[in-house]
């Protein structure tokens, strides 16, 4: 076990995730709350302003891409790289999760890369067809 995985600074991406989430939730209730004194997001799209009704509709957007993103990490949260070992969610900085077309393995796209190989041609280990 080499000391340098452990030295990359960065955050893991699903906690970066979390927080994004639960700010654009507050904002959502907060634009709530001020332009129609409830909050219910819904109230602001009968009773709120055109600028509180484009602002919530753009968060409620972003949180929906947001969940999107956040359930694929977490869906590939548990696997772990064939190459490094590391978790394939808790390593941003190894790059996303890809999965090897011809033995079905998991890796970071960066490990992927430095073995030689590629999402398309497979990740290139010996014991790979
Ligand atoms: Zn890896
Ligand atoms: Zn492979």
């Amino acid at each position: 076990m080499s000391g340098d995985a452990n030295n990359r600074i960065g955050l893991p991406i699903n906690v970066v995730l979390g927080c994004t989430f639960q700010l654009c939730l507050v904002a959502i209730l907060g634009i709530s709350w001020f332009s129609t004194g409830s909050l219910n997001p819904l109230e602001v799209f009968f009773d709120g302003g055109v600028l509180a009704k484009i602002a919530e509709g753009l968060l409620l957007l972003f949180l929906a891409l947001l969940l999107i993103a956040w359930l694929q990490t977490s869906r590939t949260k548990d696997f772990r790289c064939a190459h490094c070992n590391l978790g394939l969610g808790d390593h941003a900085e190894l790059g996303s999760a890809v999965r090897c077309p011809k033995c079905g393995s998991w890796f970071h796209q960066k490990c992927l890369e430095e073995m030689g190989g590629d999402p398309q041609s497979g990740c290139n280990r010996p014991d790979c067809r």
